[in-house]
């Protein structure tokens, strides 16, 4: 039988995210709505929302139309919040891009997603202007945040004379294009509709307690869903003030929490690790700390435990996927006694089922199983990838996560497994795919295949198995800097072992089962 949300269904509003965002402030409209960690600026929701208007009003002059395709590739700011909502209002497309990236990889978002234009920041324009000439972009394409000489930069697009587009959007349309690799193969952009992110959105708040008293402190980063929905637009959503920081450094994430009275933390795990363990964290005032949530991998409870003692916190655990929003399933506020091993109820309008992947039978508690997701927030596809679409989501509207689970009588999910062949590095996602192609490439090797090990302190890492040709000579070392010359420094390649062959099924698929149980034999 499939498991129901043990919460009653939300009612889905039929309107856009910018309408349901940006109607109404609850009274907190000169409040700040965002703040820069750093610098201390803010942006109030009156002032946000305009910004939001001048940006579509810019972005409608410069051609930008109903269905186009617009990049972010910057890292967290208040600003972000403008320039997405800004895309959103001129009714067109966000693709959210990973500020890692490197041009190669930013590239193949560019032209995947068929963006018109892309929007940085001045310390990315090298790596922005080199994908966008690798993508066709011209170089007027590019619109910088702060200011860069000879490029069009926020500050102008103020001076529009334009008017705000009328809003032509409707709730099916396509808002975002996050990238994800899903269950197999490479990244590819997954449409999530104004519907999915309202959805979510309305999905997540009865699990919790944010309202407009609550400062979110946003580390994780923006151009991924869970920062994008659980932090920029749930805080925009309950009107909450939401703190930005543009990467994680921890003095500087101690202090910002300390400096804004944060209360509530959202992090992924390998934070975890630094909060519960690093001896500096006994230097900062953390006692306004209510709530930190984990999410984008794994928890292990112990450590959850170890941290929400230290600071005197209640600690819970979330689980989510791009390809749902993303949150499916969390430890509600009034639940810190369940297992923080586990990830919680399925959020209201969501069904669940567990199916074992060798049977295909239905699972109940006590079993384990992949399991699949129905809901209002799942996406409605992969773009321009029927094939991919239809691994993922079947016929009755369930999207396979990849992930394997188990569930108590009392609606309690765990995730224990993943079936799939997704890596994920400190919460991000690393497709092995992609690692493989890139090894290939290299005249040396033969063959190539990578998953996931667990390296000394349980990160999990990515590991290449390398077939070279006949003859020739490579250290472990030079495969490993022949990746990360090439690729995002969370994409490297960690560890590396030589092998005569890479084992397939007959049809020359990688039998990663083959190599994960060589590996297990090992430990
Ligand atoms: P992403 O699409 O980048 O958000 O990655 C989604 C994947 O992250 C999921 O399919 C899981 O494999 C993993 N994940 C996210 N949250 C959790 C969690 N709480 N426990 C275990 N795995 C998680």
């Amino acid at each position: 039988m499939p498991v129901r949300s043990p919460y009653p269904d939300v009612e889905i509003p039929e309107i856009s995210l910018f309408d349901f965002l940006f109607t109404d402030f609850g009274g907190r409209d000169a409040e700040p709505a965002l703040i820069d960690g750093g610098s201390g600026a803010s942006i109030s929701f009156a002032e946000l929302r305009g910004m939001v208007e001048k940006i579509a009003a810019a972005l409608a002059e410069r051609g930008i139309a109903k269905g186009d395709v617009v990049g972010i590739f910057a890292p967290n700011t208040p600003y972000y919040a403008a320039v997405f909502h800004g895309i959103l209002r001129a009714n067109a497309i966000v693709t959210s891009a990973n500020s890692l990236y490197s041009p190669g990889e930013l590239a193949h978002q560019l032209t995947d997603s068929g963006a018109k234009l892309l929007f940085t920041v001045s310390p990315f324009l090298d790596r922005a202007a080199a994908a966008a000439e690798q993508a066709g972009l011209p170089a007027d394409s590019i619109i910088v945040l702060d200011a860069a000489e000879g490029y069009t930069s926020l500050h102008d697009l103020w001076g529009t004379t334009a008017a705000t587009p009328a809003q032509d959007t409707l709730p099916t349309d396509t808002a975002v294009l996050p990238y994800s690799s899903g269950t197999t193969g490479l990244a590819k952009g997954v449409i999530l509709t104004h519907r999915n992110l309202v959805a979510n959105l309305l999905q997540i708040q009865q699990m919790g307690t944010v309202t407009g008293d609550t400062r979110i402190l946003a580390v994780l980063p923006f151009f991924h869903i869970y920062g994008m929905t659980v932090m920029m637009n749930q805080g925009l959503h309950a009107n909450a003030t939401v703190i930005t920081m543009p990467k994680f450094d921890l003095p500087e994430f101690l202090r910002i929490i300390a400096d804004h009275r944060i209360q509530r933390v959202y992090i992924a795990p390998p934070v975890a690790v630094a909060l519960a363990k690093h001896p500096i964290v006994d230097q900062y005032d953390l006692s306004c700390i209510d709530i930190i949530f984990s999410g984008a991998a794994p928890l292990d409870a112990e450590l959850g435990h170890a941290m929400g003692k230290r600071l005197g916190c209640t600690v819970l655990q979330g689980y989510g996927m791009t390809e749902l929003s993303p949150v499916s399933h969390c430890m509600p506020d009034d639940r810190p006694d369940l297992d923080l091993n586990s990830s919680g109820f399925a959020l209201p309008n969501i069904v669940c089922k567990l199916v074992d992947p060798e049977t295909g039978e239905e699972v109940g508690p006590g079993g384990r199983g992949e399991l699949w997701v129905k809901g209002p927030n799942v996406m409605v596809g992969y773009l321009n990838n029927p094939e991919a679409t239809a691994i993922t989501l079947d016929d009755e509207g369930y999207l396979h996560t990849g992930d394997v689970a188990e569930v108590t009588e009392d609606g309690v999910f765990s995730i224990v497994d993943r079936v799939k062949e997704l890596i994920k590095y400190k919460g991000y996602q690393v497709p092995p795919a992609e690692l493989e192609a890139l090894l290939l490439t290299n005249p040396k090797i033969a063959d190539a295949a990578v998953i996931g090990v667990r390296d000394d302190e349980g990160e999990e890492v990515p590991k290449a198995f390398v077939v070279l040709q006949d003859g020739v000579e490579l250290s472990a070392d030079d495969v490993m800097a022949f990746v990360a010359e090439r690729i995002a420094p969370h994409k490297k390649v960690r560890v590396v072992e030589f092998i005569d062959v890479i084992p397939k099924s007959a049809s020359g698929k990688i039998l990663r089962k083959d190599l994960r149980a060589r590996e297990a034999a090992k430990a």
